[in-house]
């Protein structure tokens, strides 16, 4: 097909993520890729554009990575998918003890899923189960930061503060205690965070939490110490802590894990997107041992969960590889140089004419351009339309613009990309 015939198709059929149809139909020109290659897209023309969110924040090692697509063949000629009820195959095995080694410390027990969203809803689950069988049914509501994104399914839109786009569904979501909006600051949303902890205790199963960065929500960050004393009170109160470290973990945030800047060690964590490295869905819930024995014993105390593709073994092989990739090639280390770049960038965007705010964390950079900071803002898409003219693929969160490229983007893509958002930003 060529690329007016893809569009054909496209308009006719394809209803699109976080995508107002009617506008789109009426006036999106969207990128027709054909082809990806380490930190960069191809489209139909041969024109080449600056992968600035990494596809979705997965693709952390770049599109492609030759390791990682001979480990994928390989894999693919030997055992694809099987199911993972009453049978055992080396990939997932593997993996699951890789992944419990790299883990914080005391997760030792791996349930695998589909994706990011699955991740959280495994979490909040175990969580509810664990205590309705353990001695505590009355724990049954949730505690979560005001601004969270944890997923689209019900389960994890209920425990996201993101209002647009919980509003059609709030009358059936799960009951979910959230820190009201309008706290000034993080520091006041964590006393708030606290407060409730303490005054609902007996019927919260779990606190949630994006540590460290809160993505979705505009790329917001807050300090260590907020996270480090959430657990000191989560342990006093014997309530469960989710990390999820969908979008913070594998290195963008720095370390390895975002967790690890509060050396915090949660009783659930949620892994995906770059789990695989953006090459299959795929996710990871890791628990502890005390949650997993408190599901031993009768037929009953069984965990009945299981989505058909959870630990398939060529998403396994490939989340195996990931993980020899980060240790061969340095990625943390060399990241942190690229890193370092970003700051120093995004430190002088603060002088940009409309910018209100920038900041980073990592391999994060996003400013805030003025006006309202709800995601329906329209500023950020015009600064978007300008830095794909100029050959950079980005997507804004209202009006936030940010970056959060592969963690081994070539120096000079980085410094082109950082290029592109300073005069796209002074165009529009
Ligand atoms: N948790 C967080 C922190 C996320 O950022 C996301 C996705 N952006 C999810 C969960 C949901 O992941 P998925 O889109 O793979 O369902």
């Amino acid at each position: 097909m060529n690329r007016d015939e893809v569009l054909a198709h496209d308009r006719a059929h394809v209803w699109h993520p976080y995508t107002q149809m009617q506008a789109y139909l009426e006036e999106a020109t969207p990128l027709v890729l054909e082809r990806a290659l380490g930190s960069r897209l191809y489209d139909a023309d041969g024109r080449s554009y600056i992968d600035a969110n990494a596809s979705w924040w997965t693709s952390t090692l770049g599109h492609q990575h030759p390791r990682l697509v001979r480990v994928l063949c390989e894999q693919a000629a030997k055992m694809c998918h099987v199911a993972l009820a009453g049978i055992a195959h080396e990939p997932s095995a593997a993996l699951a003890t890789e992944l419990c080694q790299i883990a914080p410390a005391g997760l030792t027990r791996v349930f695998f899923s589909d994706n990011g969203s699955t991740a959280v809803e495994v979490a909040l689950k175990l969580a509810l189960q664990y205590w309705a069988q353990n001695g505590r049914p009355g724990r049954t509501r949730f505690l979560a930061l005001d601004g969270a994104y944890h997923g689209d399914t019900m389960a994890a839109s209920s425990v996201s503060g993101i209002d647009v786009f919980r509003r059609p569904f709030g009358g059936v979501l799960l009951d979910c205690l959230r820190v009201p909006p309008g706290a000034e600051g993080y520091g006041r949303a964590f006393e708030v965070l606290g407060r409730l902890l303490a005054e609902h205790a007996d019927q919260l199963a779990a606190v949630i939490v994006e540590p460290i960065a809160q993505g979705a929500v505009g790329m917001r960050f807050y300090a260590p110490e907020f996270l480090r004393a959430l657990r000191e009170l989560t342990r006093q109160h014997d309530v469960f802590l989710i990390c999820d470290e969908v979008f913070t973990g594998y290195g963008r945030t720095g370390p390895f894990w975002a967790s690890q800047h509060a050396r915090v060690e949660p009783d659930l964590l949620c892994t995906a997107k770059g789990f695989t490295a953006g090459m299959l869905p795929m996710s990871a819930t890791l628990t502890t041992e005390r949650i997993f024995s408190g599901f031993l014993g009768d037929a009953e105390r069984t965990f009945f969960y299981g989505h058909t593709f959870c630990g398939l073994p060529l998403g396994a092989a490939l989340a195996r590889e990931v993980l020899r990739v980060f240790v061969d090639e340095d990625v943390l280390a060399v990241a942190a140089g690229k890193a370092a770049r970003i700051a120093q960038a995004f430190a002088g965007f603060r002088a940009l004419p409309g910018v209100v705010e920038a900041r980073t964390l990592g391999m994060i950079g996003a400013l805030d351009l003025a006006g309202s900071r709800s995601y329906l803002e329209t500023r950020g898409r015009r600064v978007c339309a300008e830095a794909l003219a100029r050959g950079a693929y980005l997507r804004p969160l209202g009006n936030t613009i940010y970056i959060t490229p592969s963690l081994n983007i070539p120096d000079g893509d980085l410094d082109e990309l950082l290029g592109i958002i300073e005069d796209s930003v002074r165009a529009s």
